[in-house]
């Protein structure tokens, strides 16, 4: 009965390379009916190597010294090398030397010549389950490996305490360095880090640490070994902790996104500006307004507002061409933006009228402003066309007004412009009349 019940436990195949004919014969039928599978035992390292070609076992169990002209230890190393198939040795008290040699192939296990019923079956059955370990560990190591690669990954693994920090080689490649180069400490790290982005960056590794946010997570510049910068993604979670709950330890991964960042910044102008002119669209125009308008009332700073559109720029289009018509409006645009302020905004409202949002500008200034526009316009004639002049209305915002009500009486200026003989500023400031 219970011989059936060891065979139903399917163990595992295991090889028997042993010359001497009573040891083998005797380890075949014990292991049989401790429900392994064993095949015809071998004698020497050649038959063993050729038996395990044939039909791999789970498992070899090797006796050191062999008849043959290659012993145990040399069979052995072959099958680790070539087969990844675990060998339990059995020895002799008296085989010191080769034992020696024997460990050199870190073989699973050894046992003594005659070994008792249990200690063959523990030994053997650790030795399976160690390599089914090792296989497993082996396996998760170039499944991480390769997921690393494929996804381009740098490792990081912080000492809390200590601010030793492990960094992989993809880690330092992608700042440009090898591995060697980059201090094992976190000060390696930081002292790359872009000032702008620094502060960003510890708060969102502390509001991890304090338990604030759920795992920690930075988009950050980095100084690359060329001295340019590069945009980086952090991520990562503290992996230990002391009894108290203080961290110990945090690991993670770092991902080049320049071009992420790149491509970003790319829509990011494609959507905020006008295609024909590069200057901003009415779009991102009413955004800045609204920004401006909330910070101009929380500082109580003047802010100004400037339309101007061009003057009988139909009459352009027919006589030279719409071609030449966008090169009108792109000369134009040019000759104004470089009499602007980096901080003041310039729109293409419609299709010949701009706007201007001058920031901490007072009504004079800006209607100085609008007068050396509306002169850079007017005398210098545009080559193949002549004078091009335009009207313009200026206009500041009043405490507590709606957009509307100052978008409409800017536009009710520029209009008055046109209709008092175009060429001309109107602003809010003169009597009307
Ligand atoms: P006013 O002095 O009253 O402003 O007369 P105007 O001819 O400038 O004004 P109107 O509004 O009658 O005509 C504007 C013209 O601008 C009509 C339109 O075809 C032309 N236009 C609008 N966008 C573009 C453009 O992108 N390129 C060119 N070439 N023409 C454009
Ligand atoms: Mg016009
Ligand atoms: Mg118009």
């Amino acid at each position: 009965m219970s011989g059936m019940g060891a065979r139903n436990l399917n163990r595992g195949s295991i090889l028997i390379v042993e010359d001497d004919g009573i040891i083998a014969a005797h380890l075949q039928d014990t292991l049989t009916r401790l429900g392994y599978v064993v095949p015809e035992p071998v004698a020497t390292g050649e038959a063993a190597l050729a038996a395990v070609a044939a039909a791999p076992p789970d498992l070899a169990l090797m006796d050191i010294q062999l008849a043959g002209a290659m012993d145990g230890v040399t069979a052995a190393e072959h099958i680790r090398a070539a087969f990844d198939i675990p060998v339990v040795y059995l020895t002799a008290f008296t085989q010191d030397a080769q034992l020696q040699q024997a460990k050199a192939t870190a073989p699973y296990g050894y046992l003594v010549k005659p070994a008792p019923e249990r200690e063959l079956l523990a030994t053997l059955e650790m030795a399976l389950h160690k390599h089914s370990l090792d296989r497993r560990l082996r396996q998760s190591e170039e499944w991480l490996a390769l997921a690393l690669w494929g996804a381009d990954l740098g490792i990081w693994d912080r000492n809390i305490r200590t601010s030793t920090v492990l960094y992989s080689g993809r880690w330092a490649e992608i700042l440009g360095y090898g591995l060697t180069d980059i201090a094992p400490n976190y000060a390696s790290w930081e002292a790359r880090v872009h000032p702008d982005d620094l502060p960003a960056m510890r708060e969102a590794f502390n509001a991890h640490l304090e338990n604030r946010a759920p795992f920690y997570e930075s988009e950050h510049r980095l100084r690359h070994k060329d001295g340019h910068w590069i945009w980086v993604q952090a991520k990562g979670k503290v992996t230990e902790r002391d009894p108290e709950g203080c961290p110990l330890r945090a690991c993670g991964v770092l991902l080049d996104i320049s071009e992420r960042k790149r491509l970003e910044e790319g829509l990011r102008q494609l959507a905020a500006t006008d295609p024909l002119t590069g200057v901003f669209n009415r779009r991102y125009f009413l955004q800045s307004i609204h920004q401006e308008i909330s910070r101009a009332q929380r500082y109580a700073r003047p802010l100004t507002l400037i339309m101007f559109d061009i003057d009988y720029f139909k009459r352009i289009n027919d006589t030279f061409g719409h071609e030449q018509g966008d090169e009108v409006l792109k000369s134009t645009t040019a000759r104004v933006r470089q009499r602007l302020r980096r901080n003041d905004v310039f729109a293409r409202w419609g299709g010949e009228e701009f706007m201007i949002l001058a920031i901490e500008t007072a009504l004079p200034q800006a209607v100085a402003l609008a007068e050396t526009l509306w002169a850079a316009l007017r005398d210098a004639p545009f080559a193949g066309i002549g004078t091009v002049t335009a009207s313009f209305g200026v206009t500041e915002y009043q405490p507590d007004e709606t957009l509307d009500q100052w978008l409409k009486r800017v536009d009710d200026l520029t209009y008055q412009a046109k209709s008092r003989g175009r060429d001309r500023v109107c602003h809010s400031g003169e009597s009307a009349g």
